[in-house]
Formats: structure tokens, C-alpha cells, sequence
């Protein structure tokens, strides 16, 4: 069999793994991207978070990304009836980027690879990776590309950027199952000619249908709108016929959507998601880190998922980096940890989100607009800086607002009363 030999093996060419291997590359390292799909792919994660721009700028990939003319977003939009919570953010407690993008992620992450490519790291597309040799920290990869044909690929170190593909926690036995309850998602691209009659096209808009239902519009610069709703997969019984009938029927169900988005155009027929929460019990090991879904993948109603995949390869690879120079590297203060910080924060918001929690905060009258910042943070994705107190309490401190919020509209209540 053919055998090559590499500095740093990465797996996926998404967003995790081209940002962990032009980071490896730049520090003068041979790294190669095995990617099992062919290029432009379709995979759903289409709003970004500012946060993420750190990690793609020390990728050195936003210049190429700014030449797409991706939609730039600049907040994010809560509905539910006629109440509206809309996050600027320009308007947020942590020194950071104010904006990021909405993307059509077969054109980001083709964007991604190609860049990284021109950087000088070859990426091989259609090749699978079907099993992992490790001595120490030494592996030897088997590839296997659509023709059947069969390589290996010894690496002094692998970065496993695999995301829903899961490759080392599948071929190791390390999955384990996600405390989230699972979710289903029926989403499709629409020809969004409305758009502008109540929306505006440069932040997302999250929409409560009900309790535990709730929609995602994300506009693009090409007029497309991504839209998908989001539920307990009861909910989708609810609703005759194929998916496409189902998903107009939900349109109409809906007041905010039902005008707007009437006998719209559709650019693929819809498409289902389920079970997506999946995680391990560590995200490293002798010879190899997993970044990006492998690590964590938690349920897309705060738009973590890019943000997390990109910061946890940014991290790692400064990590591999080290480890090739033959420095120690302690990956679970430098690697699991903040890398658990950032998921933690973002499952307690999640939890926070269909326990409804954070509709009583967001759809409150008048919000304390210090408050309103430092959750604007959060989600901004700035969940790493603990000088904010809804990132250092973000498991008690939603919780007790919104019961002081219950508490004081129950007495107002009773004034007026
Ligand atoms: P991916 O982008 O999935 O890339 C992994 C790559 O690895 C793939 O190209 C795959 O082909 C390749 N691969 C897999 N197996 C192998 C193998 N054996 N050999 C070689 N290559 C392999 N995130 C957001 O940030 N914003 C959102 O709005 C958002 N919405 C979402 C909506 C839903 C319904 C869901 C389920 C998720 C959403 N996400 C969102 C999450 C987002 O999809 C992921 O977090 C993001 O794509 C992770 O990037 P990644 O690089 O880790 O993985």
C-alpha cells in the first residue's frame, strides 16, 4: 500500500479543521486535509458569531472571505408575537468584533479550503478515513478514496475536524450521550423576495412559534433566505403530507412568517435533521485532538456551532504547535478546560432558551440595558471572558433574573389590579 508521511494529519475540511491546519501550516509544519465529500458540500450553519472572526482572522482567511461579499450581520433578533428583543452587537459588554456573516456554507467553507490550499495544504477530497494506528503518539492512517483505492498516512500528530462524521470517537468507542433532549429541525433555502418588507436582511431572526418551537430566518446577500423551524419531533406529526407540505403548512401556521413567505420559491425541497447533540468524554489523546462538532455539538438556537469549532481548532492548534517543538503541553488545563468552558456556557443558554427562561428576559418591557450588553456577549460568543457575570453565572444568574422579572411584573399586576 501507498504510504506518505505528514507533520499533522487533519480530518474535515470545514471550518474546524481548515482553521486548525493553516494555523499548524503558517508555524512551518507539513499538515495534509483528507476531506471524504467533494467540494462545494452542502452542510447546514449559516450564522456566524463575532467571536469567530478572532479565530478566522489568525487563520488568515478573512481577506479571502471579505471578496465573497457574504451578507455581514450585525445582531440577532428575537420574536415572539408582537414582542421584540433585538441584540446589537455594537451594543455588548466584551471588547470585540461587532460583526461577523451569514453564509451559504457551501460557499464559506469551499472559500475555507481553497484558501487554505493556496496557503500550500494539500486537500484531498472524496477520501475517507477508515481506520487509525496509533504508537505513542505516532499514527498511521488508512485513506480510501470513491475509486476504492487504499493509502496510508503516517502523521506525528492528528487533528480530527471530522464534525457530524465523529471519525476517532466512532473508531475509538468514546461517544457518549448529549443531557440535551433531542431536537428535530425541517429547514430549506427560500427565494425570499419579501425580505425587506419585515425584516431586516443584516441580523437573524429567531422566531417562537410556541413553547419549545421556535424558527430561524437567516437572510443572505444572494436573496436567498435559510429558514428552518425547530422542535421536539412531536411537533412535526402535527403536520400533513411530504416535507415540503408540512414545511409550507408551518409557514402558514406561523404570523410572523405567513405573509412574507407564502408560495415562496423554494431552492431545494426540505430537508430533516434530528438527534444532533453528541459528545465524548475527552477531547484528546495520545497523538491526536478532536476540534470543532467532535468535540461537543449542542442544538443551533444561539449559533455556536462555527464559533465553537473554529476557537477550539484556534486553541488546539497553538497546542499541536507546541507538542511538535517538544514543549509539554497540559491538554486538559490548555485544551479541555477552556474548551468546556465555552460549551458549558452555551448549554446552560441552550437549557435556558426551551426552559423558558430567557423568554421572560428577552421579551420583558423595559430591559436593564447593562444587563442587555452583558447578554449581548454571550451571544456575540464571547462566552470565554469571565469579567462578564452572565458568562461567570451562566448557569444561576439567567434563573434569577427571571424570577425577579416574574416577581416584580406579579406586583405591578397587582397595583394596577
Ligand atoms: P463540519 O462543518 O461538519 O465539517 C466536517 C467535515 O469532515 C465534513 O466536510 C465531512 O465531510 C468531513 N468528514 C466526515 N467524516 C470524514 C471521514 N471519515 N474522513 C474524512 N472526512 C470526513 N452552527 C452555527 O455556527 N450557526 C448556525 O446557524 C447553525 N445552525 C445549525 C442548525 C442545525 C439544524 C444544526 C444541526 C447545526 C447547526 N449549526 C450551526 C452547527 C454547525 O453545523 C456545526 O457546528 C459546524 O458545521 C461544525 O463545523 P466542523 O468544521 O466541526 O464540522
Amino acid at each position: 500500500m501507498q504510504t506518505e508521511k505528514v507533520d499533522v494529519l487533519v480530518i474535515g475540511a470545514g471550518p474546524a479543521g481548515t482553521v486548525a491546519a493553516s494555523i499548524i501550516h503558517q508555524a512551518g509544519y507539513t499538515v495534509k486535509i483528507v476531506e471524504k465529500q467533494k467540494f462545494p458540500r452542502f452542510v447546514i450553519g449559516e450564522s456566524l458569531l463575532p467571536r469567530c472572526m478572532e479565530a478566522l482572522t489568525e487563520a488568515k482567511f478573512v481577506e479571502a472571505l471579505e471578496k465573497r461579499d457574504f451578507q455581514k450581520k450585525y445582531g440577532a433578533k428575537f420574536v415572539k408575537g408582537d414582542a421584540i428583543c433585538d441584540f446589537t452587537f455594537e451594543n455588548q459588554y466584551t471588547d470585540g468584533w461587532k460583526w461577523t456573516w451569514q453564509v451559504p456554507r457551501a460557499d464559506f467553507d469551499t472559500t475555507l479550503a481553497d484558501t487554505v490550499q493556496e496557503m500550500g495544504v494539500p486537500v484531498e477530497y472524496e477520501t475517507t478515513v477508515t481506520a487509525i494506528r496509533f504508537n505513542g503518539s505516532d499514527s498511521v492512517t488508512t485513506v480510501e478514496d470513491i475509486n476504492g483505492n487504499k493509502k496510508e498516512i503516517e502523521a506525528r500528530f492528528i487533528v480530527d475536524g471530522s464534525g457530524y462524521g465523529r471519525v476517532i470517537p466512532k473508531l475509538f468507542n468514546l461517544e457518549k450521550e448529549s443531557v440535551l433532549q433531542p431536537r428535530k429541525a425541517l429547514f430549506a433555502h427560500t427565494v425570499d423576495k419579501k425580505r425587506y418588507m419585515d425584516a431586516e436582511p443584516n441580523r437573524i431572526t429567531a422566531v417562537v412559534h410556541k413553547k419549545g418551537t421556535w424558527i430561524w430566518i437567516i437572510p443572505f446577500s444572494t436573496g436567498v433566505t435559510s429558514l428552518g423551524f425547530v422542535s421536539e419531533p412531536d411537533f412535526f406529526e402535527g403536520f400533513e403530507g411530504n416535507n415540503e407540505e408540512k414545511y409550507r403548512a408551518m409557514l402558514e401556521a406561523e404570523p410572523f412568517t405567513r405573509e412574507r413567505f407564502r408560495d415562496v420559491e423554494l431552492v431545494f425541497e426540505p430537508r430533516i435533521l434530528e438527534s444532533w447533540s453528541a459528545t465524548t468524554d475527552k477531547f484528546y489523546g495520545e497523538g491526536y485532538v478532536l476540534t470543532g462538532n467532535v468535540t461537543e455539538f449542542l442544538d443551533p438556537i444561539f449559533s455556536s456551532g462555527v464559533t465553537l469549532a473554529t476557537v477550539s481548532s484556534q486553541t488546539a492548534a497553538k497546542l499541536v504547535i507546541r507538542k511538535l517543538k517538544g514543549e509539554a503541553v497540559d491538554w486538559e488545563k490548555e485544551y479541555m478546560e477552556p474548551t468546556m468552558q465555552g460549551v458549558n456556557v452555551f448549554r446552560s443558554y441552550v437549557m435556558a432558551w426551551y426552559e423558558g427562561t430567557l423568554d421572560t428576559i428577552f421579551f420583558r418591557k423595559d430591559p436593564d440595558e447593562t444587563i442587555k450588553r452583558q447578554i449581548c456577549s454571550v451571544l456575540a460568543g464571547y462566552v470565554w471572558d469571565t469579567t462578564n457575570p452572565y458568562v461567570a453565572k451562566h448557569d444561576t444568574l439567567p434563573k434569577r433574573l427571571a424570577r425577579m422579572i416574574g416577581v416584580t411584573d406579579k406586583m405591578q399586576d397587582l397595583d394596577v389590579k
